[in-house]
């Protein structure tokens, strides 16, 4: 990458959770019987006339505002056309010059729209292989016709793969807690675009950008972006020219195929769409909204910093991925008045994603939100040492169960009887005569051997600083 600084705008595609669709009354549900959800006017039958969902009007504006976007007074929407078997009207209805939100930004990204249009359907391709009508078709389920999106557009603002994985993670976490989406990646609800460019450092002028269409996970986006990014710089480096393409980047491969040319690219014939009128929201619906918005990722982020006192690395964590801060909510919750925020989060955060991977909802593994919070109020109350609680933890994550249960079930509690701990030392002490010499003649180091003997001896039970005390008593030191 030396030389060349990577250049990213990211455009996401966002799926409401309305009761219904865009502009007719079908249900939204994902996974049902396919072609069931459908009606006439998302089927595009001649004469049916589109009816605006207001529900996606409100979550298009509340998401704008999260976004610290401008909201406009008078927005319209247009026909785009295009023609393929999922769009049976032959053209979508988006919105083109008038978007109803602009010019925001999050976390240092700014973004450049955020506009409402309707889903197409769902191409679903059968290989040879498939069961579906034999070998080689396509088959359409039109459920999907119609449901209704918010798409964000940001500036090219952002610089390297990890960046982007980042801050998408917190639109998402941002979007969830609005609750207009259920931002479900593996389901298509949250799907992203990337265009990427790379430019000489220093440089103003923006390089010719290719886009990576629809990626559908964060580590996807991430290595996806990077490997376009050496595509790229290779390309440049062997004085070759980027040509301006959408391209699909494969995961298991991690190669990048081309789809189309700018040469191909669609002429969409935008115009205004005769059969709905201007989107005007009224001054108090949009103020309406603003007070109902939720705290949101950011804003959690700064509270848990200042409030509970958590490094910043710590508190982005758990503000900015949604399941994670979730999973932390209800460890507090289950804590109850008196736990200790700052000692649970950094158990979350650090030995149970140890444990269960960063990108593992916590929720669904065997930890319980209550057994995690019992388990760090009995490593306060001393009941357990720390590394006791970390042989507890490890058989919560794998069976889950009860952390009293545990302890007891494996005698996993910390020693309180300090005349068996004192007969333990004096072994540890006789067995480490040369620890003994080295410590005596003051290299404090050697306390190591004896501490471990202890743990070994104790099985953990031990509590490292009074074993520490008790040694420097008895060989007065
Ligand atoms: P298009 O007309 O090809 O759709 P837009 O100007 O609408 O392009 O921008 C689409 C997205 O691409 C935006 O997110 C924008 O920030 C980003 N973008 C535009 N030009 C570049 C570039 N040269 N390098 C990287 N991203 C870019
Ligand atoms: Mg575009
Ligand atoms: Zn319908």
């Amino acid at each position: 990458m030396s030389g060349y600084e990577a250049v990213i705008g990211l455009e996401i595609h966002v799926q409401l959770s309305t009761n219904t669709k865009m502009f007719c009354g079908c249900k939204l549900e994902f996974g049902a019987q396919p072609n069931t959800l459908t009606c006439p006017v998302c089927l595009g039958h001649p004469g049916t006339l589109p009816v605006p969902n207001e529900q996606a009007v409100r979550y298009a504006i509340a998401t704008g505002l999260a976004l610290g976007c401008e909201i406009a007074p008078r927005s319209m929407f247009h026909r785009k056309n295009y023609f393929y078997p999922d769009l049976p009207k032959g053209y979508q209805i988006s919105q083109f010059d008038v978007p109803i939100c602009s010019e925001g930004e999050l976390a240092g990204v700014r973004i450049h729209r955020a506009h409402m249009e309707e889903d197409a359907a769902k191409n679903i391709h059968v290989g040879e292989s498939g069961r579906i009508h034999g070998a080689g078709r396509t088959v359409v389920d039109y459920n999907r016709g119609g449901t209704p999106l918010v798409e964000i557009v940001t500036e090219p603002d952002i610089h390297s793969g990890a960046q982007a994985r980042e801050w998408l993670q917190l639109l998402r976490a941002t979007i969830k807690q609005l609750g207009v989406s259920d931002v479900n990646m593996e389901e298509g609800s949250l799907r992203c675009d990337a265009n990427i460019s790379i430019r000489p450092v220093g440089q103003q002028e923006l390089g010719t950008k290719t886009e990576l269409k629809n990626m559908n996970s964060f580590r996807f986006i991430e290595r996806g972006i990077d490997a376009e990014i050496a595509r790229q710089t290779a390309l440049l480096n062997a004085g070759e020219k980027v040509t301006q393409e959408t391209l699909h980047f494969d995961p298991s491969s991690g190669s990048l195929t081309s789809l189309r040319s700018k040469e191909e690219a669609h002429d969409y014939r935008y115009f205004p769409e005769p059969d709905l009128v201007p989107v005007a929201p009224a001054k108090e619906l949009i103020e309406e909204i603003r007070v109902t918005l939720p705290e949101l990722p950011l804003q959690k982020a700064e509270r848990y910093e200042h409030e509970i006192g958590l490094s910043v690395d710590t508190a982005r964590l758990l503000a900015f991925r949604a399941e994670m801060g979730a999973y932390f909510e209800s460890v507090l919750e289950a804590g109850g008045e008196g736990a200790d925020a700052k000692r649970l989060a950094d158990w979350v955060t650090g030995e149970l994603v140890a444990r269960i991977g960063a990108d593992t909802d916590p929720a669904l593994s065997n930890v319980s939100p209550a057994a995690l919070a019992r388990l760090v109020v009995m490593v306060g109350n001393k009941q357990v040492t720390g590394a006791g609680a970390k042989t507890v933890l490890d058989r919560l994550v794998e069976n889950g169960g009860d952390p009293d249960a545990i302890v007891e079930a494996e005698g996993l509690a910390a020693m309180d009887d300090s005349d068996e701990l004192a007969g333990v030392i004096d072994a540890a002490l006789e067995a480490n005569p040369r620890a003994v010499e080295d410590l005596k003649s003051g290299n404090g180091k050697a306390i190591g051997a004896i501490i471990g003997f202890v743990m070994k001896q104790t099985q953990g039970r031990a509590d490292g600083g009074e074993v520490t005390r008790i040694v420097r008593d008895k060989l007065s030191l």
